[in-house]
């Protein structure tokens, strides 16, 4: 596996790739890998020939107050692990070499879609996401590029970059990979303590409810939100941001299910803010 950390590098061993006519898909992660960003290394190994990695925690989509500084990084084991999917090359930048000096330059979805959801507590989350995944786009030009539907709103918000853009890129949408006991796994679940961790279980519980209620028939999204609230409510150490039900490509609020639908939550456990969610299509 190529380690590069440069831009040129990439862009260099891309040009290669493409001599010789092979396809080429992309993984953008911020590292700390788990089973649920090797599901998705694992599509980009069926569907392209080489599968070029990211791993970078991109500083511009991290608020003030958020866990930049904290959040996990271990390069050498991501590697690891990322050598035995069969990764062609991982690309693993400094921040000067993504953002160099004097960087204002800013890809923004300006509507609802960024607002609603994780966008009302996180302002500026989905401008760093598309500009950093738009930058990543540019260097590696790959054919495909792979999100996981853990990250709901995100990947309905690439969605939309790439066809606003008009930019020549399939991306596709990964299912939520989970810990046998339902919980989503995420890179942020090593800071729950043992007791936060079963608590953790109210939002895959939640998941579970919601949608045994519409394999039921329900459609109400009131009927079907208050029942997932108050499982999630009567967990003591939970606190909700927000359970919602949205349309699935537009991410506007609904209060009936048909066509796409994304029910989608933030919980913080603790200190931690964790989520989830399901899709459903009629
Ligand atoms: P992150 O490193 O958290 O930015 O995630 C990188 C990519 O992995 C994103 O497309 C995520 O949606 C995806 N991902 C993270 N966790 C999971 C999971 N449990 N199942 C599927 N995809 C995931």
């Amino acid at each position: 596996m190529i380690i590069a950390t440069t831009i040129a590098e990439v862009r260099t061993q891309v040009a290669e790739w493409r001599r010789q006519g092979v396809t080429v898909g992309l993984v953008p992660t911020m590292g700390y890998l788990h089973e649920g960003h090797l599901s998705l290394l694992l599509s980009g190994g069926a569907q392209c020939d080489r599968t070029v990695a990211s791993v970078f925690v991109n500083p511009t989509q991290f608020g003030p107050n958020e866990d930049f500084d904290a959040y996990p990084r271990d390069f050498e084991r991501d590697c690891a692990l990322l050598e035995r999917t069969g990764c062609a090359m991982v690309f693993h930048p400094e921040a000067e070499e993504l953002y160099p000096d004097g960087f204002c330059t800013y890809v923004e979805n300006d509507s609802d879609m960024a607002r609603v959801l994780c966008g009302r507590t996180r302002p500026i989350h989905f401008r760093g996401v598309c500009t950093v995944v738009s930058k990543l786009l540019h260097i590696v030009t790959p054919d495909k590029a792979f999100f996981g539907q853990k990250d709901a709103q995100q990947l309905a918000i690439i969605r939309r970059m790439v066809r606003d853009l008009s930019m020549d890129v399939e991306i596709v949408g990964c299912p939520i990979v989970r810990e046998p006991d339902g919980l989503a796994k995420s890179s942020r679940n090593i800071y729950l303590n043992p007791q936060e961790r079963q608590a953790a279980l109210c939002l895959s519980k939640a998941v579970t409810l919601g949608q045994k209620l519409v394999t039921e028939g329900q459609r109400d999204a009131k009927t079907i939100l208050s029942a997932m609230l108050a499982l999630i409510d009567a967990e003591p150490l939970a606190q909700i941001e927000y359970v919602s039900a949205v349309d699935g490509n537009t991410l506007a609020p609904i209060q009936r299910l048909s066509g796409t639908v994304l029910v989608a939550m933030a919980v913080y456990i603790g200190k931690t803010r964790l989520i989830d969610n399901f899709s459903w299509e009629e």
